[in-house]
């Protein structure tokens, strides 16, 4: 029976970034050219100005809905890296007298890691947890960590190379316990888990328009608003979004951003239940080809992130032979070496398997032939290698 060919080359790389959604793209172009609603939401002193400051109203509201929160929370950002800057950072700086100690853990995205690291640099002092295989972090753990000085954690919804789940409702909890507030970047987690950051009570929240087919270039950091979690700016300028982040609203950008979370209100469930199916056939058939790791496969995962470790097979002759698949590597290429990805060999994996592993990210468009030809090819290029 012949194969159906989907279109090449295959994208399973969704949690790099995703499509724009065409129904977010036709919002995106009512806000841009001449006969449209081009104007600066900022503009106080005509009709346009007002219109467009509704359209990011709405937006607003629906990035809120998406977290359960008010939309007055809501602070536009030009994606999730600035709003864990801003959420870090401006925290920090903002609690001086709260405390000085801020605790996070060694497998957050980088936006966390590096601006972590930079506060320690400004005399902020750092604790770095370790997960455990599954990649999570344990409320036990945390407790452990917490000082009396420690004002703020800090720890991702959804990790972004192995998809693990932590439990932000309970971590969330022990920061509480010692007077510290909880941030958490979510930008894997929007979609894929419920997040209602009332129930699971979070004080700081990161978002990305790019990982829930919005565009590239928004994002949003929630800030609780009772009781009033203080946030400094960072960029300075006109005021904007009450003085925690200055700069002309992008209309068009916010306005698919706000489309693309309604969506996902509608879909998310659906999208999840689709790659569900996709994500079992896909492991169990790659299971077959033996000396096949999944990376941290904990109880609590989400099915869109598959991690595994492809035993006796050079990472990058592998993805040589995948040259018709978009995946990312276990590993990170600098001009000098090549380095294993900080994630896996946090999570204990060992070098050697970090440098054979590749993540496979599923989404809304994967469809069954691209599951087909991604596990064709994989079985050729695997067995070959190993031969
Ligand atoms: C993609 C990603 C980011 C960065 O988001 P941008 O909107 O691209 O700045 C931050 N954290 C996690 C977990 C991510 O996956």
């Amino acid at each position: 029976m012949p194969h159906t060919t989907p279109s090449l080359p295959i994208y399973l790389d969704y949690a790099a970034t995703t499509p724009v959604d065409d129904r977010v793209a036709a919002v995106m172009q009512r806000y841009l050219t001449v006969d449209q609603l081009y104007a600066n939401p900022a503009s106080r002193s005509h009709m346009l100005g007002w219109q467009a400051e509704q359209v990011v109203e709405q937006a607003r509201r629906q990035v809120a809905d998406g977290i359960n929160a008010d939309p007055r929370e809501i602070v536009w950002t030009s994606g999730a890296t600035e709003a864990d800057n801003l959420a870090l950072t401006g925290f920090m700086r903002a609690n001086r007298e709260r405390g000085m100690h801020l605790v996070t853990s060694i497998i957050e995205h980088k936006a966390v890691v590096d601006t972590a690291r930079a506060l320690e640099t400004e005399g902020f002092e750092v604790t770095w947890l370790t997960p455990g295989h599954d990649g999570c972090i344990t409320p036990g753990q945390l407790r452990e960590a917490m000082r009396d000085d420690t004002s703020l954690v800090s720890l991702m919804a959804v990790n972004n190379e192995l998809g693990s789940v932590n439990d932000i409702a309970a971590l969330a909890d022990v920061a509480h316990e010692f007077g510290a507030a909880f941030h958490t970047d979510a930008a894997q987690a929007i979609g894929r888990i419920p997040l209602d950051v009332a129930a699971q009570h979070i004080d700081l929240m990161s978002l990305s328009g790019h990982k829930a087919y919005g565009p590239k270039g928004v994002g949003a950091l929630y800030v609780k608003r009772h009781p009033d979690i203080r946030v400094e700016a960072l960029i300075h300028g006109g005021g904007h979004e009450h003085g925690m982040r200055s700069g002309t609203l992008p209309t068009h950008q916010i306005a698919g951003m706000g489309e693309a979370f309604a969506l996902l209100d509608q879909q998310g469930e659906a999208d999840q239940a689709h790659i569900k199916a996709l994500a079992e056939r896909f492991l169990a058939e790659l299971a077959q080809l033996g000396d096949v790791h999944r990376n941290a496969p904990g109880k609590h995962s989400v099915p869109n992130i598959i991690n595994v470790a492809f035993g006796g097979v050079d990472g990058e002759s592998l993805l040589m032979a995948l040259r018709d698949i978009a995946v990312s590597t276990g590993s990170a290429c600098n001009s000098a070496s090549v380095d294993p990805s900080y994630v896996l060999l946090g999570v204990g994996v060992p070098r050697r398997l970090a440098l054979s592993s590749l993540r496979f990210s599923f989404g809304r468009f994967t469809t069954d032939a691209d599951i087909d030809y991604a596990l064709r090819v994989l079985h050729h290029a695997v067995t070959g290698l190993r031969a």
